[in-house]
């Protein structure tokens, strides 16, 4: 490996237009943001419920920081499990309905910790092909024989089941998927799970304050309660802060405090951001009128958008993906949609599957019905010209 070989490698990247930017934020995540001095609507962010930039979110951060500084100090099996931690923990436990929840610093550092806690070289994990990075991750470093199944393929995924001798069988999935918003059948997936004697790990970044009664998340939303379901959820996305919890039977975790190296080996979040957290669970849970709005909007965004060649994703949740197909015109239209002071993003593969480069809407109880009007009308515009 030499210094020169970056640059080559930039400069492939770049010659296959694979070449990632940021774009500098000088306001806070909300409806409509400030880029380069110019006024964007935001349908790039998973602040669903347009919590992000909340008062009464920002104003019990204030109070955390003033009541517990600003760092934890600490890993939380030292010294840095402080008492907001330790009552969102109680929070988050009752309002999903488990025994018990743990905290983690992010979504990714809770599927590694689990999935590495849970299984060894002898297991079988078992995992939709469209998952989450950090799941795929999570299995690969767990070292455990990796089954993969056509997405949502549960004839599969069954006949995979029964072939498995494997002493433990971990069964993953993203609950409402990411790049594709759709939901995954819990209910169905925890019924091969029993009749297979495998646990069942829900990733719920994207369900969590949105699906189910009160926004307690996918598994909710299904009327599921048992002990072979690990529920994921995170806390940066539609609960407008930072973090993750795994909820679940008292015993799982007891042993992921005991094993999952995530949470052992790094110094806890700061505990602000825990007491800001117990404003967002309570807003989520009395936020019947923000669900209400963002279903409002999700329903506009289907009436108007009348589309011939591209093709809108099956999808009811705020991830509304709209597939272009090719690449380059896919980042075509996100910077035309730029031009008109609209920001939705291009997906393209590797992190889709190939031919079916896409823009990535998400919509957000933030978002007026305006700007749904202004978007519906630009893409109808762009895709007729
Ligand atoms: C965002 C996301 C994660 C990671 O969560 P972070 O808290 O952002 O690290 C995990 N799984 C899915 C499905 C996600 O969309």
């Amino acid at each position: 490996m030499k210094p020169s070989d970056f640059s080559h490698q930039l400069a492939d990247l770049d010659a296959q237009t694979l070449l990632r930017t940021r774009r500098v934020v000088a306001s806070p995540c909300d409806a409509e943001i400030m880029i380069d001095g110019h006024r964007l609507v935001n349908f790039c962010s998973n602040d669903y419920l347009g919590l992000a930039n909340d008062p009464a979110l920002i104003a019990a951060a204030q109070e955390g920081a003033r009541r517990y500084g600003v760092g934890a100090g600490a890993s939380h099996l030292v010294c840095g499990h402080a008492a907001p931690h330790e009552a969102l923990e109680r929070r988050l436990a009752a309002f999903v309905g488990a025994e018990r929840a743990l905290l983690f610093s992010t979504g990714y550092m809770a599927n590694l910790g689990v999935v590495t806690a849970l299984l060894g070289p002898d297991d079988a994990i078992f995992s939709d092909v469209l998952n989450h990075a950090s799941l795929i991750d999570a299995a690969r470093l767990s070292r455990a024989t990796i089954h993969r199944y056509s997405h949502l393929d549960l004839v599969e995924l069954e006949a995979q089941l029964s072939q498995s001798a494997a002493p433990r069988k971990l069964v993953v999935s993203d609950a409402v998927f990411s790049m594709d918003g759709d939901i995954a059948p819990l209910d169905r997936l925890l019924a091969l799970c029993e009749g297979h004697d495998a646990l069942l790990l829900a990733d719920d970044a994207h369900g969590f304050g949105v699906m189910g009664r009160q926004g307690r998340g996918t598994p909710a939303h299904f009327g599921l309660n048992s002990p072979r379901l690990i529920h994921m959820g995170t806390l940066g996305k539609a609960a407008g802060v930072s973090g993750a919890f795994v909820a679940g039977s008292a015993g799982l975790i007891e042993w992921l405090l005991q094993k999952a190296r995530t949470y052992i080996y790094t110094t806890a979040s700061p505990p602000l951001l825990a007491h800001a957290l117990l404003t967002s669970i309570n807003l989520i849970e009395a936020g019947d009128d923000r669900r209400a709005r963002l279903t409002a909007r999700i329903a506009q965004f289907h009436r108007q958008l009348k589309l011939r060649r591209w093709r809108l994703a099956e999808s009811c949740t705020p991830i509304q993906p709209l597939i272009v197909g090719d690449n380059q015109e896919a980042l075509a239209v996100a910077q035309a949609l730029m031009e008109r002071g609209l920001w939705v993003v291009a997906i393209r593969p590797p992190t889709v599957p190939s031919g079916t480069a896409r823009l990535r809407i998400t919509l957000s109880a933030a978002h007026s019905a305006a700007h749904v009007d202004l978007l519906t009308a630009a893409l109808m515009e762009l895709e007729a010209r």
